[in-house]
């Protein structure tokens, strides 16, 4: 066989000019293997070298650049010459820089007296001006202005040994070579207002001005979110071809007494809702929808619901809940709306599986299952509900029939898990339900491939919930507070971010120490102790002495972030409030508030900074989880946001998930439009 051509932007970095071994190795530290990696190392920020600030015109705590030349420079030892400082002093005939290295002895390699430096830094005194640790780059004889000096020069993250100046004059002398041979990936669309993929990299690098490198790197976004909106709307239309959707959309036969038993109306909202999902029931596709609800907009009644349509039909159904207590609660809760049904219940966690569900193989009616249907009421149907944990989707666990798959808490599972799960059946339908409200950016990149369904209203007669941010002094009252709470007969959870830690980093607090020190706090009143550490029968049983009210303060991690309903706990003390997100603090305050009495979250926290303060100031004034969610994304990321469970974010190099919405949805148009034109069968 003839070997394959390969591309050329595709040809190992070795065959650049000057590009040996070791360059090479170094390279590859920086996830630079090709001449296309090379050509997409994004610069770390850019300076206009054109309009250096003088010596004199730096200020106080604000990052700048500069250039001067080195009058005086000194390696001084202390401590018996286990400390050192390097200091040099810059001049440019307006003032004087001192720049200051701590304990990097070697820089004085670097540098010589009369040596012209360019220093980037932020100034920590003005009397004398210095900078400590600036970034430098040595100016030349016979530098190449036009790539280092005379421009908006591009400053690339490094890794040790490899020089900035040696990388932009490889990426310089590299884009003259391969530029002409930059292709356009999809030449029928037009990307107007952007740059083509060719000018996006020059400009990338070597940018005219500012701008032209942002509307460069949007160019490179919009390639990144298509590329991904491709596959999402690839893998959907692939369903919608090869599935045969199952008739779920039921015959109201259990449903209508499952309402009239509830014991409440549902809102509007919820119903609503309801209708989007019996459309997709009964329709020509299978169902694939994200039901987003803020925490105790009630979805479980909707999930209920949902799973009766099916049920009615003659279909067993799937919910998967992404931890133990939550999935006891559902079935639980599953387990008092149904059996009078005569529906079928079973309970598959991993600490359950052994005990409980023997066989590998789940049929319905299979006897030795854990159900709901102990005896007085006879099934009325042969299908059941499976509520579990990721134990659902074990390899050796098979459905019959499994008409729907729900997953509560999405945003705790990756993609994969949710596919694992619909592939034990035959297309079933999918409903995924998530308490975090997702940013429209995030939602769409990550579940692109979803239609969605809102709850924006809660049920009614929910007592406010009041949020306080107090700094660590104030805990005495806050404990003051919580046994006052207490004595009305409310009960309380106190939250910490650690378990238990021999050394734990000053300030931090771990909740099996805590449980110690407050244990005389809070007497007459009970303490529980509850984290994910702890074995399945103990978590469970110290939940079930919460519900009844034998416990009255509830000690634990985040663990009771997700799904725990306890309507007469109304307090909530969140300690080390500066360590958790802001949509995490949301989630775990929706914890509290379930109930007719007016709820209070204290978050206690350091906030010896005006930021942590100010970060925590958007969880007193707001209890709209979207507007919480965007102010998170902004401050910390999607990653953050997600929970660090989260597997189904793809690593952007230029697209920014807190800013690009616009980029994302054009994205998605354009991924509509080719596929439209390269299937025609499009509807
Ligand atoms: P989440 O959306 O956070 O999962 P839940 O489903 O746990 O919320 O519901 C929170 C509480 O609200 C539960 O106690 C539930 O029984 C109750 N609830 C749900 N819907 C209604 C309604 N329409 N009217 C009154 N209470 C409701
Ligand atoms: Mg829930």
């Amino acid at each position: 066989m003839p070997p394959t051509p390969t591309a050329p932007l595709d040809l190992p970095v070795t065959v650049l000019p000057g590009v040996g071994p070791e360059r090479a190795a170094q390279l590859a530290r920086l996830k630079i293997l090709t001449v296309n990696d090379l050509l997409r190392h994004r610069p770390r920020r850019y300076e206009d070298r054109r309009h250096l600030m003088t010596i004199s015109q730096l200020t106080l705590g604000e990052a700048a650049a500069t250039r001067g030349r080195i009058v005086a420079q000194g390696l001084k030892r202390y401590r018996k010459g286990t400390m050192s400082v390097f200091e040099f002093v810059l001049e440019d005939g307006t003032g004087r820089l001192h720049c200051r290295w701590w304990n990097l002895p070697f820089m004085e390699k670097y540098f010589a007296v009369g040596d012209d430096v360019m220093v980037f830094g932020k100034p920590v005194s003005l009397k004398p001006r210095t900078m400590d640790h600036p970034e430098t780059e040595v100016v030349e004889t016979g530098d190449e202005v036009s790539i280092h000096l005379d421009r908006v020069a591009p400053v690339y993250p490094l890794t040790e040994g490899l020089p900035q100046r040696w990388l932009r004059s490889l990426v310089w002398r590299t884009l003259a070579a391969f530029e002409s041979r930059v292709g356009e990936p999809h030449p029928s669309l037009t990307w107007s207002g952007l740059p083509t993929r060719a000018q996006a990299l020059r400009r990338l690098h070597f940018p005219e001005e500012r701008p032209d490198a942002e509307l460069a790197r949007q160019r490179l976004a919009l390639e990144e979110f298509l590329e991904l909106q491709l596959t999402m709307q690839t893998r959907r239309r692939n369903l919608q071809a090869k599935a045969r959707p199952l008739p779920c959309a039921g015959d109201n036969r259990l449903i209508k007494p499952f309402l009239h038993k509830l014991g409440f109306t549902l809102t509007g909202a919820q119903t609503k809702v309801l209708r989007e999902i019996r459309h997709d029931l009964g329709g020509t596709q299978p169902m694939r929808r994200l039901l987003q609800g803020d925490v105790g907009s009630g979805k479980t009644v909707v999930a209920a619901c949902s799973a009766l349509m099916a049920l009615e039909s003659g279909f067993n159904v799937a919910l998967m809940a992404p931890t133990e207590i939550l999935a006891e609660q559902h079935f639980r809760n599953f387990q008092s709306w149904f059996a009078p049904l005569g529906v079928q219940i079973h309970l598959q966690t991993g600490s359950r599986k052994e005990s409980k569900v023997q066989s590998s193989k789940f049929k319905i009616g299979a006897p030795e299952l854990l159900s709901a249907t102990d005896g007085a009421i006879r099934p009325t149907s042969r299908t059941a509900l499976v509520i579990g944990t990721h134990a659902l989707i074990e390899s050796s666990f098979a459905f019959d029939r499994l008409g729907l798959v729900i997953i509560d808490e999405q945003h705790k599972f990756g993609v994969a898990q949710r596919e694992r799960l619909v592939r034990k059946g035959c297309y079933p339908h999918l409903l995924v339900m998530t308490a975090t409200p997702i940013p429209r950016t995030l939602g769409l990149t990550l579940y692109g491939d979803l239609d969605l369904s809102v709850i924006d209203q809660l049920p009614p007669g929910r007592g406010r919930i009041r949020t306080f941010v107090r700094g660590v002094e104030q805990l005495p009252k806050v404990h003051a507070f919580i046994r006052q709470k207490l004595a009305e007969g409310r009960q309380a959870y106190v939250v910490y971010p650690r378990v238990e830690d021999a050394d734990l980093p000053a300030g931090i607090k771990a909740v099996t120490q805590e449980f110690e020190r407050l244990e005389p706090v809070f007497v007459p009143h009970r303490l529980g102790l509850l984290h994910g550490q702890l074995p399945a029968q103990e978590k469970e049983r110290v939940m079930a002495a919460f519900r009844a009210n034998q416990i009255q303060v509830l000690l634990a991690t985040s663990i009771v972030e997700v799904g725990v309903d306890v309507p007469n706990a109304t307090v909530m003390l969140i300690e080390n409030a500066e360590l958790f997100g802001l949509a995490q603090l949301h989630q775990l305050r929706g914890r509290i508030g379930r109930g007719a009495h007016e709820s209070f979250c204290v978050l206690v926290a350091d906030l010896k900074t005006p930021e942590a303060r100010q970060r925590l100031r958007v969880l007193e004034q707001s209890t709209d989880g979207f507007r919480i969610a965007e102010a998170d994304l902004k401050l910390r990321g999607p990653g953050e946001l997600l929970g660090r469970e989260q597997s189904g974010l793809p690593a952007f190099r230029f697209g920014n998930l807190a800013e690009d919405l616009a980029l994302v949805e054009r994205a998605r148009e354009c991924a509509r439009g080719l596929l439209a034109s390269a299937g025609g069968s499009g509807q």
